[in-house]
């Protein structure tokens, strides 16, 4: 290790507890430490908060933080002072007097990190604060706010490139998101003037969320199913208006749950204090639109069920998202009814806020991505593997972890991959290749009039799977590439060919297997002899459940006296460490994930002892 790699591990230990980085945290971090702009698309959970809160701490001078979320920076802050990092935010939730003590004290360098809301960035002390303690760095989280192609567009957003250009040094500029698409992406670098940023898409896959789509027949009923399962734990029902919210969270609460609601048709006030009863615990059941969640960094979300689809994949994945962040096995579950569709496709022809204006150009594109989230709905693929298909990402087409997998059954696929490999070496035998789509039409055998031009109709594997969804047909050959029997070659046009096990296949006959969802057919034949798709079990815990219910309590009443939510002081999966590690003296605690030295000094006493005192009787 070098020297600046021993600051950031005893930076990432001491300051935030946590004794390895995450993926990709260490590259962004070196690349700010080293002055180049960053953009990074990390999916939520992934810890991006991290990637700007550590090389903060070793730059000289101020970093600023544009976040959207006037209701969290308070949360942000409170995690960071717990941790003895100064930190302070500016937004419309401050007294007249505490604002311009903040700016004052900010003006003195007092803080390390400012959090500052995006529509404040035009008001002129924000402006003077330029001068004074030399910002040193611009951090622009949930960066997809400043393109209209994102789903979250924030024309406060496009404040910051002037605040940027006001600045009399040009500060680091990082950029944070969790949406990905081509044009967000284009649209991010081209207005924040990103220069030769060191760029980073971490894989988007979360390997703990569980996938599941259902479509019942009354989606109350099914959504009761759900929750009878999830008994006491933290989860998020999502609608897609208002109106639902407002009844769906009425026939909870009539039924005994304990349940709080958030949409922006409530006053500010009354938003706060829910969105509060659900952060600290007191109430466990969100239901919400859209409106709700940006930012919420609550680690111990149990489950995120959509009541109707959302718009997109990117808001699907970045709702669901909010499941599971501290690493626990957690559930995101949408049911879907084909009135969803409909209800969508309303909103997106006739935008219900003012802020954006009708364009039509727009209204099509919005149009296109609800198709690709209906037919996510829809697909007997993989749920994940459809998820990152989107995102740009190959993955198996079986993550054994979705609620369509537990629905594939292992599949003899040694004719298909002969069919398939052959078909791709006759191709290349007249001196061609080609990709995924048209060997499908040949193996299909479509009349499509490339394939006519190219005579490609007197191969003689035309048409020699004409019988076969052509998605089985694709779902064969990303297998075969998967496992080398064919490769793929060319970044911009792939084009398949024979892989170097190819001919294991052809000529050896080597018989193959894969799994594969059930053919429809086979459904319909046989309904009652289906077993019910039931979610993989979790697995056992290797842990003390008893002491973890104590010192859950005991982080619950530090966390009232506090007035913290409870997942500041510690996460869940600190919690679930501290089972599986018994710490009984600050040393052991130290070594716990999550705890550093602040930490250790104000809460290691007093964890250490309910342990000992837990585990000597
Ligand atoms: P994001 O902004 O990317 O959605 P956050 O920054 O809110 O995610 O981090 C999500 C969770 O991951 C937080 O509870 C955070 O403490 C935790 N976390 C971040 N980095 C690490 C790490 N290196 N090791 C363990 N946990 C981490
Ligand atoms: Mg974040």
């Amino acid at each position: 290790m070098n020297r600046r790699e021993v600051d950031t591990h005893r930076i990432l230990k001491t300051y935030f507890g946590f004794s390895q980085f995450r993926r990709g945290q260490e590259e962004i971090i070196n690349a700010l430490l080293a002055g180049r702009d960053v953009l990074a698309i990390m999916p939520t959970g992934a810890g991006k908060s991290l990637c700007y809160q550590a090389p903060a701490l070793m730059l000289e001078g101020l970093t600023v933080v544009i976040s959207p979320l006037i209701s969290l920076m308070k949360d942000q802050v409170n995690a960071l002072t717990d941790a003895a990092i100064r930190g302070a935010y500016l937004n419309s939730s401050l007294s007249y007097s505490e604002y311009k003590n903040t700016i004052l004290r900010a003006g003195k360098g007092e803080y390390k990190i400012l959090y500052i809301a995006p529509e404040r960035l035009k008001r002129e002390d924000i402006r003077a604060l330029g001068d004074a303690p030399g910002i040193v760095m611009v951090v622009i989280d949930e960066a997809h706010c400043i393109s209209q192609w994102g789903h979250d567009f924030r024309p406060s957003y496009l404040l910051i490139t002037e605040f940027i250009g006001s600045l009399p040094k040009r500060p680091i500029i990082a950029a944070f998101t969790a949406t990905a698409t081509d044009k967000v992406k284009d649209d991010i670098r081209l207005i924040l003037n990103l220069d030769d940023p060191y760029m980073l898409v971490t894989g988007f896959d979360r390997e703990n969320l569980y996938f599941e789509v259902q479509k019942p027949e009354h989606k109350l009923q099914a959504l009761l199913d759900c929750l009878r399962k999830y008994r006491d734990k933290s989860g998020i029902i999502y609608c897609a208006t208002r109106k639902t919210v407002e009844e769906l969270c009425k026939t909870l609460n009539d039924r005994g749950y304990e349940v709080t609601r958030y949409h922006a048709g409530l006053e500010d006030e009354e938003r706060r204090i829910n969105q509060d009863h659900f952060i600290y615990d007191r109430k466990t059941l969100m239901v919400a639109t859209n409106a709700f969640g940006m930012g919420i960094d609550k680690s111990n979300v149990a489950f995120v069920i959509h009541y109707n689809m959302p718009k997109n994949i990117e808001s699907y994945y970045q709702e669901a998202g909010r499941a599971g962040r501290d690493g626990s096995r957690a559930d995101c579950i949408l049911l879907y009814s084909p009135q969803d569709v409909r209800i969508n496709k309303y909103l997106i022809e006739n935008p219900q806020n003012g802020e954006v204006p009708r364009d039509e150009e727009l209204i099509r594109h919005n149009l296109e991505l609800l198709k690709a989230m209906t037919y996510y709905a829809a697909t007997a693929n993989c749920l994940r593997s459809e998820l990152l298909a989107y995102f740009g990402e190959t993955s198996s087409h079986y993550c054994g972890n979705c609620s369509n997998c537990t629905r594939f059954e292992p599949v003899d696929i040694t004719i298909p991959a002969q069919k398939i490999i052959s078909c791709v070496y006759r191709i290349e035998q007249r001196g061609k290749r080609f990709g995924r789509l048209m060997v499908i039409d040949i193996l299909r055998g479509s009349k499509n009039k490339k394939v006519l031009h190219l005579e490609l109709h007197t191969l003689s594997t035309y048409g020699i799977m004409a019988d076969t969804d052509p998605y089985r047909i694709k779902a064969v050959i990303d297998y075969l590439v998967e496992q080398g029997y064919l490769a793929v070659e060319g970044d911009e046009y792939p084009v398949l060919c024979p892989g170097i096990r190819a001919k294991e296949v052809v000529f050896e006959k080597k018989s193959l297997s894969m799994m594969l969802p059930k053919e429809e057919k086979r459904q319909i034949t046989l309904p009652s002899t289906e077993p019910p798709a039931e979610p993989p079990a979790e697995p056992p815990d290797a842990f003390d459940e008893a002491l973890f219910g104590k010192l859950k309590e005991l982080r619950n009443r530090l966390a009232q006296e506090a007035r913290m939510p409870a997942y500041i002081i510690f996460t869940d999966a600190s919690l679930r460490d501290m089972c599986r590690k018994k710490p009984r003296t600050l040393d052991q605690f130290h070594a716990v994930s999550g705890v550093g030295l602040v930490k250790m000094g104000k809460y290691g006493e007093i964890f250490t002892k309910a342990i000992r005192e837990h585990t000597d009787y």
